[in-house]
């Protein structure tokens, strides 16, 4: 026997609830798993520069001075204008190159330590670090900008290339929506990373320790 005409029809209706229902639940939940996704891409990314800031310390211990402070035929990297060379000298305590690499950046981490270029760091370096001096930013998320643009740097010196943020260049320092959006990861000289918004940027450098007359504050972007 033959089923009804209004019976198909019927299962048919039935058939777009479900996929109604289902596209619903689906445009709901989508974003809540984008936004957890991106949150554990951002606690991925302080582990990193937690990792970064420690072998900077064992750095110190081992040749007394930052890499940007030491010079290259002492194993250090002062006077180099890239990041990455920073990175390349202190490569042994980093084990591997994916940790200058932000999960969140869409530049890419490098397969293997000779073949890191600048398009390989995700994060900027506090080059007006000094030791013993642990307010500074050390390094963070290479999405900070609002400094004033090619500047020297005497600490690592190197010249036309610093990110300066001077008494009057702070107010201006914001995370863009390059890496995570409109934040970004930030390690002190203590080893702690944070976090932070353009506001508690700001906060840093006004607390950095950096000599107040000169009021620096240099960072060296990945270009
Ligand atoms: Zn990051």
């Amino acid at each position: 026997m033959r089923r009804p005409r209004w019976r198909k029809a019927f299962t048919l209706i039935e058939l777009l609830v479900v996929i109604a229902i289902i596209a619903i639940l689906a445009a709901l939940l989508l974003p809540a798993l984008a936004r957890a996704k991106e949150k554990g891409r951002r606690i991925m990314c302080a582990s990193n520069l937690k990792q970064i800031t420690l072998a900077m310390h064992i750095f110190v211990t081992d040749h007394d001075l930052f890499p940007w402070r030491l010079p290259i035929a002492e194993g250090g990297s002062q006077r180099k204008t890239n990041v990455y060379n920073t990175f390349l000298v202190m490569s042994n305590d980093l084990v591997t190159p994916k940790i200058v690499a932000c999960p969140s950046d869409k530049w890419k981490a490098a397969e293997e330590w000779p073949r890191l270029r600048e398009t390989n760091v995700s994060y900027f370096l506090g080059i007006e670090s000094k030791e013993g001096r642990p307010g500074a930013p050390l390094v963070g998320d290479r999405n900070l900008e609002g400094g004033r643009p090619k500047r020297d740097c005497p600490v690592a010196l190197v010249t036309k290339v610093a990110d300066e943020f001077t008494a009057s260049y702070i107010p201006r320092a914001r995370w863009t929506n390059t890496i995570h959006v409109n934040v970004g990861n930030v390690s002190i000289g203590d080893a702690s990373a944070h976090l932070v918004t353009s506001k508690k940027m700001q906060e840093i450098f006004w607390t950095s320790g950096d000599d107040k007359t000169a009021f620096n504050n240099h960072i060296l972007r990945p270009r």
